[in-house]
C-alpha cells in the first residue's frame, strides 16, 4: 500500500494508477502507480482511472487493466 490518495479533490480513495500527460505527443498515458509524484502526472483511484477521458485530439494509452 502506498498511502497516496487519488488526486481528484473530492476523492479520498487510494490511488492505484498514475496518469501522465505527454504534451509533446498529445498523449495521455495511464500506467501503474509511479514510485514518486512527478510533474504533469496525477494519481488516480480505480473509479477515476476508469472514467478518465483525455482532451479532444489527445490519444489515451492504457497500460493497466483495471479491476472490475
Ligand atoms: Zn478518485
Amino acid at each position: 500500500m502506498t498511502g497516496r490518495p487519488c488526486s481528484r479533490a473530492t476523492c479520498n480513495a487510494e490511488a492505484i494508477s498514475t496518469f501522465t500527460f505527454v504534451y509533446a505527443d498529445s498523449m495521455a498515458v495511464l500506467g501503474p502507480l509511479s514510485q514518486k509524484a512527478e510533474p504533469h502526472s496525477y494519481d488516480l483511484c480505480s473509479v477515476h482511472a476508469e472514467r478518465l477521458s483525455a482532451p479532444q485530439g489527445w490519444q489515451v494509452v492504457r497500460h493497466v487493466v483495471l479491476p472490475s
